[in-house]
């Protein structure tokens, strides 16, 4: 047993110092990112901010609205052939559309005839487990690296850096970054596993860029200046679950409680989800995730403006014109819990357990 001193750090645990500017508003700063992958060699242009792969937000209808704002999705893994190559008939423009897979061998061959029958029209993969420190999950990144050598892949998740390095020799363009922070994820509580974000962020996206790597910030923003920390501790593209949830172009069960509607938002190794898609939880493991009832939030739209306002006024505060300098200009303070609840909680509105 051995025990690391060091002190790590959650988006909760710091603020962003304001500097000297010349920015005189907020539309002045370009929130957009251009990127070439490292082993695709394709571009990327957009908001790197991308909707997560789970059943609720990783939609079709999320797709189509987040790309009208350069925004991406990473699609559920859920959705059967004839759906999916309905979607990869005439993909929405802008953004990009992550396809993904889990890593057993009929999630292989379900991608394989996909891609087959799309005439080669998946760009962009997003390979997910929930431990990403496996030799199965390095083996099936090898294997789709070789099979496919054209494709942007986006693989994780872990929260180190020596494993981000591996990912990226291994031929991931994007390494997803994250165990534990996200808000329906009870991995923190069943298993006593995981690893501050900010600090995952940091050391991850250090160890990916000097290989020419990209990191996706995955889980734990609960409110657009989350988001602003995250781009600001380095990460290149930041994933949305719960804030992106409750609106209409997700995918959820709508009950009525009390006279208000509400939308089910369930983690993807919730026993709700297991149920769905496993037939039940298995004798041998337990359930990693929750369920939480939201307000419907209507549209995605103005939930959009409000995070990418944030993010703007965040650059705005620092004197960053555009996002790729958020890091170089970010000086973290550290706080206490009490002076960030001050700035940061209740943003969405409805965003609570009941
Ligand atoms: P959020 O933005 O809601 O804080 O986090 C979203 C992320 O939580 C997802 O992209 C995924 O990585 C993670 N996640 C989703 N469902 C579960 C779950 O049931 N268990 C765990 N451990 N993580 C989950």
């Amino acid at each position: 047993m051995r025990i690391e001193q060091d002190i790590k750090l959650d988006f909760k645990d710091v603020l962003i110092r304001p500097k000297r500017s010349t920015l005189t508003s907020r539309s002045e700063v370009d929130i957009s990112r251009d990127y070439v992958f490292p082993h695709s060699r394709k571009n990327y242009h957009g908001i790197p901010i991308i909707a997560a792969n789970m059943d609720t937000t990783g939609t079709f209808g999320m797709a189509r609205a987040l790309a009208r704002h350069e925004l991406s999705v990473a699609l559920h893994k859920h959705y059967g052939e004839a759906e999916l190559l309905d979607f990869f008939a005439a993909p929405p423009a802008g953004g990009a559309t992550f396809y993904s897979m889990g890593i057993t061998a009929p999630d292989f061959e379900k991608f394989r005839r996909v891609m087959e029958k799309t005439g080669g029209m998946i760009g962009n993969v997003c390979v997910d487990v929930a431990n990403g420190y496996t030799k199965a999950f390095i083996r099936f990144i090898h294997k789709i690296r070789t099979g496919f050598p054209s494709i942007t892949l986006m693989a994780g998740n872990v929260v180190t850096g020596e494993m981000t390095e591996e990912l990226i020799l291994d031929g991931v363009d994007i390494v997803k970054v994250g165990i534990g922070p996200g808000s329906v994820c009870t991995t923190r509580k069943v298993a006593g596993v995981g690893y501050p974000q900010l600090s995952a962020i940091i050391e991850c996206a250090d160890a990916a860029h000097g290989l020419r790597g990209l990191i996706c910030a995955d889980g734990g923003c609960t409110s657009p200046g989350d988001l602003a920390k995250a781009f600001g501790a380095g990460a290149d593209f930041v994933m949305l679950g719960g804030m992106l949830a409750g609106h209409d172009e997700c995918d959820s069960e709508i009950v009525e409680i009390g006279g208000r509607r509400k939308m089910r938002f369930y983690g993807m190794s919730s026993r709700q989800a297991m149920d769905r898609y496993a037939g039940g939880v298995a004798g041998y493991r337990a359930s990693e995730g929750r369920e939480v009832l939201l307000d419907c939030r209507g549209p995605v739209e103005d939930t959009l403006r409000e995070i990418l306002g944030g993010v703007r006024s965040a650059c705005t505060y620092v004197g960053a014109r555009k996002l790729k300098e958020l890091s170089k200009r970010t000086t973290f303070v550290r706080v206490t819990q009490q002076s960030n609840e001050v700035f940061g909680t209740a943003w969405a509105n409805g965003y609570n357990d009941e």
